[in-house]
Parts: structure tokens; sequence; C-alpha cells
């Protein structure tokens, strides 16, 4: 044991000396290789066969420029990424992130985690990534469209129904995904509704792909909440963001008989001690794409912090659904000793190693992202079926397909934590899981 995790330290100093400056990557290979000791002691193969080394190491790395005019008529340039990381179980699979802060290690990260959360869904879809530096922020609809296109205009020629297939992420939803999909077609005049997943109901989408990551989240802590022998019901939850995540997991937390009391985004916090009102979120966000703030206009009995800690506010169960380390050591702390007993992640990578051990050590229930937000790429996955069969199903269905896979997910983690010796220990169970159904995939495949 002591020599496999040797073995596991020197992997992981080899991938920050071959990836300098890219700390979101290392941090999301250090949370994986962590956990792969024990795995790798009970399955020498996948050592032998160096199963850890390939894995981190993408198949396929593609940066490009993106050139395009804004509505003033000055060109812009940004860049555009897609990092192909692995292939094992099917095709490429993963969204897009337009974002200012984008930059290879953070499409690096998200690919690397997306490995193992499509592992855990048990549907034949590898791990991608991909997206830009491009900020969707302030810019009018017909520059997003210039954008788009141009990005479209050199991703068409690595994509494919067997090959790779984007989505979303953050800064790209419906709109965006439409646009993509216009230009792949006008580039190779062919109907390929299999390329893309996130598409419009009217043009080969699926139903419940909107919702499925928060509402996935949720099923996902609901599992968690139901072996402790407890429910949603009644208890008080916390949603960072307010993009389509933290909309969807509202929506589901109050099904199941939960009240959201707040949410966020980058400039402040809304604190709704009635429950968050939904339908004025959408409205807001989906619709006008204002700022959260603006609810305060319409719910008077509501409280705006402005750069507030929504960590802060006492709650029972907290979902990050927002972005990466966004919830540090200290946040964790104050959660702790404020009473909450769940923490399940939408977001990717939401909470900082620290902010993880404070969980673990507290005995607290806490879902990391790779498994209790899977429910966004499988229903995409169910999208891809509908699509290769030509079919679209109805919404009970496919929602019953996504809980299945939400319950599936939870009892391999829990089951994978106890196998290795770490009962209730999510993180682990979710990394163990994902990894052997990679790696035993790989291993049949030969080198
Ligand atoms: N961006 C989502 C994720 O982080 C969904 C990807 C997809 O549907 O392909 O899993």
């Amino acid at each position: 044991m002591a020599d496999v995790s040797e073995k596991i330290e020197s992997i992981y100093q080899q991938v920050i000396s071959r990836n300098p400056g890219e700390n979101e990557f290392h941090q999301a290979v250090r949370e994986v290789l962590e956990c792969l000791s024990v795995v790798l002691a009970k399955y020498p193969e996948y050592a032998d066969e160096r199963i850890v080394e390939r894995i981190c190491e993408p198949e396929r790395q593609i940066i490009f420029r993106v050139p395009w005019v804004d509505d003033s008529g000055t060109i812009q340039i940004n860049r555009g990424f897609r990092v192909e990381f692995n292939s094992a179980l099917g095709p490429y699979k993963g969204g897009l992130r337009f974002h200012p802060s984008v930059y290879l290690g953070i499409i690096k990260f998200l690919g690397f985690e997306q490995i193992f959360k499509n592992g855990l869904t048990g549907l034949p879809i590898g791990g991608g990534k991909g997206g830009s530096d491009f900020d969707p922020k302030g810019k009018s609809d017909m520059e997003i469209m210039r954008f788009c296109q141009s990005f479209m205009t050199e991703l068409y020629r690595h994509l494919g129904e067997y090959t790779d297939v984007p989505a979303g992420d953050i800064g790209v939803g419906g709109r965006e995904i439409g646009y993509l999909f216009g230009m792949y077609k006008r580039i190779t005049n062919r109907y390929e509704s299999g390329i893309l997943t996130g598409k419009a109901l009217s043009y080969g989408g699926s139903q419940v792909r909107t919702e499925a990551t928060g509402y996935g989240t949720v099923f996902f802590v609901d599992e968690m909440l139901k072996a402790q022998g407890q429910t949603l019901e009644g208890k008080r939850v916390l949603v960072s963001g307010s993009g389509n995540v933290a909309i969807y997991a509202t929506e589901k937390v109050h099904q199941l008989g939960g009240k959201v009391i707040a949410c966020s985004d980058s400039n402040g916090v809304i604190v709704d001690d009635n429950g968050i009102n939904l339908e004025l979120m959408k409205q807001l966000k989906e619709i006008e794409r204002r700022r959260l703030k603006d609810y305060l206009q319409y719910e008077k009995s509501a409280r705006y912090v402005e750069k507030g800690n929504i960590w802060e506010v006492p709650c029972d169960v907290a979902l990050p659904c927002a972005t990466q380390n966004e919830l540090n050591r200290k946040d964790a702390e104050v959660l702790v000793n404020n009473g909450c007993i769940a923490v399940a992640e939408g977001a990717n990578m939401p909470t900082t190693p620290k902010g993880v051990k404070v969980f673990s050590d507290a005995k607290i229930l806490f879902g990391p992202g790779k498994a209790a937000n899977a429910g966004g790429v499988a229903t995409s996955a169910l999208e891809m079926q509908q699509n290769a069969s030509r079919d679209s199903w109805s919404f009970e269905y496919t929602e019953q397909r996504l809980h299945q896979i939400m319950k599936n997910i939870h009892r391999d983690c829990y089951e994978s934590a106890d196998e290795f010796g770490e009962p209730g220990n999510y993180v682990m169970g979710a990394n163990a899981a994902g990894f052997v159904r990679v790696a035993d995939a790989m291993l049949a495949q030969g080198v």
C-alpha cells in the first residue's frame, strides 16, 4: 500500500510538471488520485497497465482562433478550446463554457471530471469539454450569434455523433446551442441532430434536458438523506447561483417539500424567508436576462446583500450551483456550525479541497459534483438516444429515466465507498466507481 501511494504521488508530480500553471486541472487530478491508492492496491492490473498515467493525459487537445465582428464593426479575437479527454466508454461528451476565466487549465479540469462523471451515469459516453474566453455578458443577440458561428466554423470538423458531442455549460444555453447547430448544418449540409445536445424541443431536443442538472442534484441529495432515514420535507435549503442549474434545483426542492431560502449571483445574495419565488426568478434570469438584485422590486419582503456570502445564511442543506471553488474552508465551517447536514454540488468542483475536508471531518453528507450533477450529461445521453432512433419521449418518461439514473449513481457511490473501506464517503465512492468503469474499458481496448 505504501508503494502504491508513492506511485500515485509520483504520477501527480508528473501531471504538475507536464501541465504547468493549470491549477484547476491539478486540483481535479489530485482529488481523484487521492482516492486511488486503495483501488490500485486491490486491482494491481490498473497499475501494471499504467491506466492512471494514461487517463491523466487527454487523447487530443484543440486550440483555435475565433475572430468575430462586434456591433460597432470592430474585429474581436477570442480563443476556442476543445479537449477530447477520453473515449473508452463512448464518443467524447461534455459541455462548452463561454466565460472570461476560461483557459486551457479550466477546460482540462472540466474534461477530466467529465470522464468519471460520464462513467458514473452507466451510459456510453466518453469525456470531453470545450469553450472560450469569450464573455457573453452585455453582448447583443447578434454578437452572440456571430461569435457562435465563428466558433463552429472551426469546431465542426471535430464533431460527429460517433466522435464528439458538445452541449452547454456556463454561458452556453439553448440560444447558443441553436446558433451553433444552425452553423454546423450550413457548413456540412447535413441534418445531424446527434452532434450537439441541449437543443430546443422544436428541433430534436429532449424533454427535461433544461431541468436535468438541477433536478438530478436534488434527486441525489434526496437519496443521501433517505439513506439516513431523512427527507427534504421542511428543510431550509441554500442554492448558490441563479443560472440554469440553480433555477431547476430550486424547482425540484420545492416539489419535494423543501424550501429554498437564498440564491445568489456574482454581485450579491437574495434571502427570502418565504421561499424563493421561482416564477419571478425564471422571468428575470431566463427571459429578461436581468440582475438578481431586481428580485427586490417584486418581492418586497426579501433582502438583498450586496457582495454578501450566501453560506452565512443558516440552513439544513446547501447546494453550491454557481462555479468552481465558490465554497472554501471558512464557508464550510460556518455551514457546519450553523447545523447544515447535507451538501451536494450542482456545479463542477465548487468546494475547495479544504472545504471538502471540513465536511468529511464533521461527518456530514457530501455529494461531489461528478456524482451529484451528473443528471445533466445523463439526460444529454438520453437526447442522443432519441436522436439516434428519430424519436422523442414524454416529459414523464424522461424524468423517470433521469430519476432512476440518479438513484443508480447514488447506490454505486455508496457501495463503492463501502468496498474501498470508507463507508459514507461519497467522494471516495464516486472517484473509485467512476474510475473502475473507465479503467476496465481501457484495459479491454489495449494500449
Ligand atoms: N456541462 C454539463 C456538465 O458539466 C453537461 C454536459 C453535457 O450535457 O454534455 O456535465
